[in-house]
């Protein structure tokens, strides 16, 4: 029997593996790999909470591997010798990837499809992660869009789900080596990560529970209330989307067969997010640089402050003195995840009121996110400070205690994440600054006042965006 090694990469998954599936289709034994290459990944390795989590994942992965008679060969160092070396000891005929699509990665897995095919290895990738890959979508002129709603209404017409397949039942049992998944050193030391697992499950079988948990209960209603971060109303799928512990259209397929009158809003909003994936995606793919450099070169000139080493401290940490801002960065310390609107105006707070560049902000959800990813997350902050495509206006300036009222009403969110304003009337939790007396009585440790005044970090914002047009 011919020999194939499946390159596991962030598809750690066995149903709807288009990698996997193809591997068996065409007859090999399989032997499943995982090549620990941080270092390949360049200035965007994955940071400590996205490592956490891969470290759970990938012993998931070999469990359910090895409840189907195989196992995970896990090996370290550069990715082309590390599959030559396979190749070798294994006798394989051919490699089979899912693709991904970082600027970093994109090149080097181009030159090992290229050289392991110059010496005579069937190297092949799939599709694994998105509905649709960058090259599939692109306007009349055959350019890349910036704008998303033309993207998703051209996605729309070209609407069509890849077909399910289920995890394999046996796989063959092999004598390669590997590492011990600990010598990885993934899974952080000092156990700052405890908080994440009372909320999370990495792993395909904790995805698949994840999907079934969203189908019975924030689904209903997703529209409504995924903008609410008091309460569970959205699907938590990212980080098992990014790590590729479920597949995109199995998710789409899963709601299409729930779709009734009372759920087709619902369910048209949530395909919309998972289209903006698919955006970030296309964005990330056509325009590479953006990780690090302003999507909009208009911005190439703007005059960011230099935010102290204290201020961004007490910004990272949830210590600004402004409550929902500190409620979304001690979600984000203590869970590794942060509500998406909370993202935004936390986001929102840094690159404005701060007037911080945005980058000081997308590495620290780099490297505390366990959703970190670098299309989603390049895209959101490009997003919010105004430099990227389909922009918030630099000028649409997020009034954090507005936006609190709005979306938090009853304080909830900001009671759970920064409790020492419990003791305050509801409506005094969202500027507690204006009520110094009771801020004085009753949460003495909380800022007295926010890390930079609302109005004045707004003018000043104003100000410098209106220089920076001028300029
Ligand atoms: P749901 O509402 O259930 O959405 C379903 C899925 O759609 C998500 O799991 C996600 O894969 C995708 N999705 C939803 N919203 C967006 C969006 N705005 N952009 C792209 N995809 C989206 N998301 C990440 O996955 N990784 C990141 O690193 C990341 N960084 C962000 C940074 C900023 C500043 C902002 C504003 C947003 C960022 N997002 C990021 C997008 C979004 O906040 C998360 O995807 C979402 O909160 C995940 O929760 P959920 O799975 O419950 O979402």
């Amino acid at each position: 029997m011919s020999v194939a090694l499946v390159w596991f990469r962030r598809d750690l998954r066995l149903q709807d593996n288009p990698a996997l599936q193809a591997a068996l289709e065409a007859g090999h034994d399989v032997v499943p790999v995982y090549i620990h290459a941080s270092h390949e990944e360049g200035e965007w390795a994955p940071g400590a909470a996205s490592n956490a989590w891969r470290h759970r994942s990938l012993a998931a992965l070999d469990a359910d591997l090895r409840a189907r008679g195989s196992s995970l060969v896990l090996r370290a160092g550069d990715s082309l010798p590390a599959l030559q070396a396979l190749i070798e000891q294994t006798g394989a005929e051919a490699v089979y990837w899912n693709r991904k699509y970082e600027p970093a990665t994109q090149p080097r897995d181009a030159a090992i499809k290229r050289t392991l095919r110059e010496q005579g290895i069937d190297a092949q990738s799939c599709n694994g992660s998105l509905l649709f890959e960058p090259w599939d979508i692109a306007t009349q002129q055959g350019q890349p869009y910036k704008v998303f709603t033309p993207y998703w209404r051209n996605v729309l017409s070209h609407w069509r789900l890849p077909a399910l397949q289920a995890a394999p039942e046996t796989l063959p049992a092999h004598t390669v080596d590997s590492l011990a998944l600990d010598t990885l050193q993934l899974a952080p030391t000092l156990h700052w990560d405890t908080g994440f697992w009372e909320h999370w499950q990495p792993g395909e079988t904790g995805a698949l529970e994840a999907l079934s948990v969203f189908e019975d209960g924030a689904l209903r209603g997703y529209r409504e209330q995924r903008d609410l971060p008091d309460r569970v109303g959205t699907s938590r799928l990212s980080p098992h989307l990014h790590f590729g512990e479920i597949a995109p259209w199995r998710i789409a397929h899963a709601l299409e067969g729930l779709r009734s009158a009372g759920t087709d809003a619902d369910i048209d909003g949530y395909l919309r997010q998972l289209g903006w994936r698919d955006f970030a995606h296309h964005l990330l793919h056509h325009f590479p640089k953006t990780p690090t450099d302003n999507l909009n070169p208009r911005f190439d000139r703007f005059p960011w402050a230099s935010p102290s080493a204290a201020q961004l401290y007490d910004w990272q940490r949830g210590n600004t003195g402004v409550p929902i801002v500190d409620a979304g960065l001690r979600e984000l310390w203590h869970t590794g995840y942060m509500h998406n609107r909370v993202r935004m105006i936390v986001a929102s707070y840094l690159c404005k009121h701060l007037r911080a560049h945005w980058l000081h902000g997308a590495r620290w959800f780099w490297d505390t996110l366990v959703d970190a990813d670098l299309a989603n997350n390049t895209m959101g902050w490009q997003w919010v400070a105004g430099t990227g495509a389909d922009a918030a206006p630099y000028f649409r300036v997020f009034n954090p205690v507005t936006q609190a009222e709005k979306f938090d009403p009853q304080a909830r969110y900001i009671s759970r994440w920064v409790p020492e304003l419990a003791a305050l009337p509801v409506k005094a939790r969202f500027a507690p600054w204006q009520h110094p007396h009771l801020l004085a009585e009753r949460a003495p440790g909380y800022p007295r006042t926010p890390l930079v005044d609302l109005a004045a970090g707004r003018d000043a914002a104003l100000a410098a965006y209106r220089q920076s047009a001028a300029g």
